[in-house]
């Protein structure tokens, strides 16, 4: 929230009615939290910084972890004391943690007087509005897996006016064993290409140079289309929005090894536009064959090497990037190793790891062989330690080549630093003046750590 202090401004009945967003969790929740600061817009309200200082505060939440639920319900009971004393701001409780548990967390906290589940963002901003009018709480949770009540917003207001993101489809039909995703964003449904095209153009006529499309399975798009759409999958997709005008680097997120096909390959390797990005992550979650069937991947570990060295030969500087998770139930030391030397022998730019952590509802936390807690760490930085390693020796192999860097923001902590990022995905740091945030030029590297180069400006 970034309320330091207990100031709050005393409004008047003539003062325009106000807002503030705070979004948790993915770029899919920075999206929808950009089309809905457009509408509170187009509706006349303000933005302000401050929740204390609007008359609503709208999270837009996350359930992936127990620690992003816990920090909402944080911020939430730091409410009650404006709550009491001034009678706002209220909530809107928008996005994952509201489908899951928002019913019971709005009975909790009389100021969360708006609740909608993530694919009903459409009517959440007359909700609000009209929850302002009357004071009623409003419950608007997702009751049909495959409906969408969306919203049809351009996110035209964004933090970093070069850089936007798109979601491409909605909601999951994976059911990976440990996931809550399908469960609070329902079933997978594929947003119209003319939509996504047309949100594209407006982006990039509105100032973005990079464009990355997200789904949680961005691969298996278009696969619930019939009729004039039926054979339109994601490499037409990613074709066509490659050839929007103007627009300089594509990028995907987030893929699944059983639908990484060659087609997509075929289009990444082509590239007429030049501008789709070579940078890929491609979650494995296991390297044990045994825990993959568990966790219902649906691949075995050969199938995955497989599709990474299909990778690897379309496109030979391909950053690539994977998701793995550690003491899944079950899994043995074993079976961990066979995770370790996944790793070693691809030598994956960058590893999001991650130690298993048990989402109620899901069939993996109702287990009974649960890896104990200090053992899912210690396993957690055994990987980290090698993938260390293997990040830092990459990194190092890069100094004295030159790269495109797409400059984004000012470098944490470093006056004079810009950081920015390559096709592959690489943070670069580059001094260069404020001025030249959003633009792309080329760096030499320099130096290097196992999280990102340094580099000059040429
Ligand atoms: S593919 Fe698996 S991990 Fe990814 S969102 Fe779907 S269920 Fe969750």
């Amino acid at each position: 929230m970034g309320e330091g202090d207990n100031k709050v401004s005393v409004k008047s009945c003539c003062d325009p009615l106000t807002f503030s967003i705070r979004v948790f969790g993915c770029q899919m929740n920075v999206y929808d939290g950009d089309r809905l600061r457009g509408a509170m817009n187009s509706l006349g309200w303000s933005e302000m910084e401050n929740a204390l200082d609007a008359d609503v505060a709208i999270f837009v939440t996350c359930s992936i972890r127990d620690k992003a639920e816990q920090k909402v319900i944080s911020e939430l009971g730091r409410f009650r004391p404006q709550w009491e004393r001034y009678g706002r701001p209220s909530v809107a409780l928008v996005g994952c943690m509201a489908q899951r548990v928002g019913e019971s967390v709005a009975r909790r906290f009389p100021w969360v007087k708006v609740v909608a589940g993530p694919r009903r963002l459409g009517a959440v901003p007359a909700s609000i509005a009209a929850s302002a009018e009357d004071g009623r709480t409003r419950i608007i949770l997702d009751e049909d897996r495959h409906g969408t009540e969306d919203l049809h917003e351009m996110p035209v207001s964004r933090g970093r006016p070069h850089k936007a993101y798109v979601t491409i489809a909605n909601g999951c039909d994976q059911f990976c064993s440990y996931c809550i995703v399908p469960y609070v964003r329902g079933g997978f449904s594929s947003r119209e290409p003319e939509d996504i095209l047309n949100v594209i153009n407006g982006l990039v006529s509105a100032g973005a140079v990079e464009v990355t499309l997200l789904g949680q399975n961005v691969n298996s798009y278009g696969r619930d289309f019939c009729g004039v759409n039926g054979a339109y999958r994601f490499a037409g997709l990613l074709s066509d929005a490659a050839s929007v005008s103007g627009l300089k680097r594509l990028r995907f997120t987030t893929s699944h090894p059983i639908d990484f096909g060659q087609d997509i390959l075929d289009v990444m390797s082509s590239d007429d536009a030049g501008n789709i990005c070579p940078s890929i992550n491609l979650p494995v979650q296991s390297g044990s064959d045994k825990v993959l069937r568990e966790m219902n991947r649906k691949y075995t570990r050969d199938e995955y090497l497989d599709v990474v060295g299909r990778i690897r030969t379309a496109l030979p500087n391909v950053g690539l990037t994977t998701d793995l998770i550690v003491g899944f139930p079950g899994e043995t030391e074993d079976e961990f190793l066979d995770s370790l030397s996944l790793i070693e022998s691809v030598r994956f730019d960058l590893v999001h790891s991650a130690a298993f952590s048990p989402r109620e509802g899901t069939p993996a936390a109702a287990r009974t062989d649960q890896v104990p807690r200090e053992e899912r760490a210690r396993r957690l930085a055994v990987i980290n330690d090698v993938q260390f390693g293997i990040s830092k020796e990459i990194n190092k192999s890069l100094e004295g080549t030159t790269c495109g860097v797409m400059l984004d923001d000012p470098a944490p902590r470093v006056e004079g630093l810009l950081q920015g990022r390559t096709v592959t995905d690489k943070v670069v740091l580059v001094r260069a003046p404020s001025e030249m945030t959003g633009e792309i030029r080329s760096v030499r590297i320099t130096g290097s750590t196992a999280w990102c180069l340094e580099g000059e400006l040429i």
